[in-house]
């Protein structure tokens, strides 16, 4: 039995032998979808930070396919836990005629998404696919298509498993639901 500091505070979702089942499903779908890459145009994976890190570290070991790792940083929650609707991108990527995946934490709105989307389509990728570990439908505003999705969560306040609260809970092995 593993103990985390402040766990209590945390409502367990989806544990850590789910997650795991559920993210080697996910490399088995992109490897099967992106069996004709080569080496040399391999996918390019976009993993989004801070959030998508855990969560890319172990997909990657499940993708059976040439493909690089680079990373951007968005930001759209300071310490809140509500989004600001700004969103801040910070990337030094080219991707022009690349197969690009992005791994995203979590899709709410779809703001935050929308907008990596957009920056890296002017650089005219061959194409742009969406993964989230975690889609909340509910909260959607800004349409957009996931290629692939971990888990479908309530519109709840999640943490844990690379995802955070202030900088907290990232290094939780589990999914949960903060208790506000
Ligand atoms: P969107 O732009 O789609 O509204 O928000 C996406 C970003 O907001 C995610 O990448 C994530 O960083 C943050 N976010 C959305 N919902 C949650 C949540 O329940 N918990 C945490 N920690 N961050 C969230």
């Amino acid at each position: 039995m593993e103990t985390h500091e402040h766990t209590a505070f945390v409502r367990p979702l989806f544990s850590r032998e789910t997650i795991r089942k559920r993210v080697a499903e996910i490399g088995a779908s992109i490897s099967a979808d992106f069996r004709e890459i080569t080496e040399e145009n391999p996918l390019c994976l976009v993993v989004v930070l801070k959030g998508a890190f855990i969560f890319a570290a172990d997909l990657v070991r499940y993708i059976r396919v040439p493909c690089t790792i680079d990373f951007l940083s968005a930001s759209s929650y300071g310490k809140e836990m509500i989004s600001s609707g700004d969103v801040t991108i910070r990337h030094a990527l080219s991707v022009q005629s690349r197969h690009v995946l992005l791994i995203e934490d979590i899709v709410d709105t779809g703001l935050t998404i929308q907008r990596i989307s957009a920056l890296l389509s002017a650089q005219s990728p061959a194409s742009l696919g969406i993964c989230t570990l975690l889609d909340k439908p509910s909260e959607r505003k800004h349409p957009i298509r996931i290629a692939y999705s971990g888990f479908t969560v309530p519109d709840r306040f999640i943490v844990g498993y690379g995802i955070d609260h202030a900088e907290h809970f990232r290094q939780l092995p589990f999914i949960g639901i903060l208790d506000s």
